[in-house]
């Protein structure tokens, strides 16, 4: 074929399709554009943010991305960091979490040893009642269920008492029940100063330390106390659970970092509390909750903990818990019961380890 064949055929060619496309005189079809976003604010389908690595590239790793799986169930933590109020959650354990929701209380735990993520109760100061005290000041029926609380079992009850100290009064501090074997009032540092008391900053329980010189004010009566009040030291709740996850036991100590951007604190020296009937949970006071800028809710880190030690466990035998029931104390919280022992703290309302 020649060159002028060539062109012929070409012209040939252009008048067809000029021919085929009138009006537009274009020879290829009219781009389409991409769908707009849905109303429902999820991202189009052709969007970066829609698009898993997986989808483009072979993941070659045993690994998943850590970038896209669960991306929403860790945007409420970042933007509540980014927005001053808990920390930036750590990274891998973020991106396989579960959502927000469904998490609840429990811990993200991640290797031996390793950092990992509790909810904070902030606790309130409160009154424990002996059952004969409840009586005192309510008259006979019991406490009644306001609502319950996070450990299992414990209600903050609708009864409230009035505290009058040296130098001030509280109104409407809320009774927590069950009742228990020995009243115990747990108030915060402000509010001790309010009251014009000095408690020690104590391990609920044990009272042998705690402070008196207060008077609980209820409808039906009036109790003056020599000992119960106490600033109540802070302390990890683990449920046994999580703490055979984490390696921890009873007794141990932690450091637990938590804290909006410019008050983020360290805690140290954190009492662990494990067992039976305790759900995880980090509790702070009002006090040291406004001192970090955290509320019931946010989470914490739990930084560092010493490996869970061997300890001599204490013999407690049916007699030692009579003697510590008569005194208002619990039973360690690592001691080995008798049988007997076990059958009689139980019968007493303590709690066993
Ligand atoms: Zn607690």
């Amino acid at each position: 074929m020649t060159n002028e064949e060539l062109d012929r055929l070409a012209d040939a060619i252009v008048r067809a399709l000029e021919k085929a496309a009138p009006a537009t005189g274009a020879w290829l079809p009219t781009p389409v554009r991409p769908e707009p976003p849905g109303p429902a604010g999820e991202p189009p389908a052709w969007a970066a943010a829609a698009q898993r690595l997986g989808d483009v590239a072979p993941i070659r790793h045993p690994e998943p991305s850590t970038h896209r799986d669960d991306i929403a169930a860790a945007t409420p933590d970042i933007r509540a960091a980014a927005a001053g109020q808990g920390t930036v959650p750590a990274r891998g354990s973020v991106a396989r979490s579960a959502p927000r929701a469904a998490r609840g209380h429990a811990p993200r735990s991640n290797a031996r040893g390793g950092a990992f993520q509790v909810s904070i109760g902030i606790s309130n100061r409160h009154v424990h009642l002996s059952a004969d005290d409840a009586t005192a000041l309510f008259g006979p029926g019991g406490l009644t269920t306001h609502r319950a609380l996070t450990q299992p079992g414990q209600f903050a009850a609708e009864q409230r008492v009035a505290v009058v100290g040296p130098s001030g009064r509280i109104e409407g501090i809320r009774v927590v029940g069950p009742a228990r074997g020995a009243t115990q009032l747990e108030i915060a540092m402000s509010d001790a100063a309010a009251l014009g008391v000095a408690p020690p900053v104590a391990n609920s329980g044990m009272l042998s330390t705690s402070a008196g010189g207060v008077t609980l004010e209820g409808p039906r009566g009036r109790i003056t106390l020599t000992r119960g009040v106490i600033v109540a030291a802070r302390h990890l709740h683990l449920s046994p659970a999580d703490a055979r996850r984490h390696h921890l036991a009873d007794g141990d100590t932690v450091a637990i970092r938590c804290g909006v951007a410019g008050r983020e604190t360290t805690w140290h020296g954190v009492l662990v509390r494990s067992g039976d009937g305790h759900a995880t949970e980090f509790h702070l006071d009002v006090d040291e909750g406004r001192a970090a800028g955290v509320t019931t809710g946010d989470i914490a880190t739990v930084v560092a903990h010493a490996p869970a030690r061997t300890r001599a466990r204490p013999l407690v035998t049916e007699h030692d818990v009579l003697r510590l029931a008569a005194r208002g104390e619990p039973l360690p919280p690592n001691a080995l019961l008798t049988p007997s022992a076990r059958d009689r703290a139980r019968a007493l309302g303590l709690a066993t380890p």
